[in-house]
């Protein structure tokens, strides 16, 4: 497959489907890929390591240069970021400084783009540590990951490094007290000889409670958009993504769809 790394701590700005003109920060190394989760459908590929070394690693002190040049660089221009989204080449939340790095970002934001938000795209694995827990409930947008509503399924799809238990997943998430979006991507095919497929009525049904006990405040459904690590998984079609968002409209959520 096509790897697709992000070559620089802060990258962009780019017009991105979800987030409009993200500012996107990378806190992770920029030649290869560390994540607590393994996802079959990965763009960035297998993960080989889920460790962030700290020598490997950019410090606060040097993102925050970097994000004040950005940011002065974009002042008055059209393309002043809606969003400055922690994303990269993994996991942002295992970066040791992530809680100190939020602090330097909202302060930057509110110094020279006070209309951004500030997102992070997390798969939500660091969230049992308090200080990320609370580090994250200061940003405006958390993007948390949950791809289906069975731990045997989850397992399947993302494959958790890291000890992983669903019932504690959604204890997590409910401290959010209901300000976060829950990203899920619905991907079918084969990986080990094994079928895969999170968008069966029964899955969704699983899901969807899932999502009752939770409250997210939005719901964003899409699918594989790149080439994946394991070669036998395909796009669910955008009608399907339709119908799954119908479904979580109907219980009362508001939710977006990207095929
Ligand atoms: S959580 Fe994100 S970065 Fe990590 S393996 Fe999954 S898709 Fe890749």
């Amino acid at each position: 497959m096509a790897v697709f790394l992000f070559d620089e701590l802060i990258f962009g700005p780019v017009r991105s489907r979800r987030l409009g003109v993200s500012l996107g920060i990378n806190l992770l190394p920029t030649h290869k890929k560390i994540c607590s989760f393994n996802c079959i459908y990965c763009e960035c590929g297998w993960t080989n390591s889920h460790q962030a070394l700290k020598n490997s690693l950019p410090r606060n002190e040097e993102f925050k240069t970097a994000l004040e040049k950005k940011l002065i660089e974009l002042q008055g221009t059209d393309l002043e970021p809606d969003s400055i989204t922690f994303a990269g080449n993994g996991e942002p939340t295992l970066h040791p400084e992530f809680a100190a790095i939020v602090d330097t970002t909202l302060q930057l934001r509110n110094r020279y783009a006070p209309h951004a938000l500030i997102s992070v795209l997390s798969n939500g694995s660091m969230l049992h540590k308090t200080e990320i827990r609370e580090a994250l409930k200061m940003v405006d947008n958390n993007l948390l990951k949950l791809d289906g509503g069975r731990e045997k399924t989850i397992r399947k799809i993302n494959t958790p490094l890291k000890a992983f238990r669903l019932e504690e997943y959604i204890r997590l998430l409910q401290s959010f007290d209901g300000k976060l979006t829950i990203q899920s991507l619905f991907v079918r095919g084969t990986h080990k000889g094994e079928a895969i497929d999170n968008a069966t009525s029964e899955e969704l049904e699983a899901w969807l409670g899932l999502l009752h006990s939770i409250m997210p405040q939005h719901v964003m459904v899409y699918t594989i958009e790149r080439s994946t690590p394991e070669e036998g998984l395909y796009k669910v079609p955008l009608e399907e993504l339709e119908a799954i968002a119908e479904k979580v409209k109907a219980d009362g959520f508001e939710v977006s769809v990207f095929g």
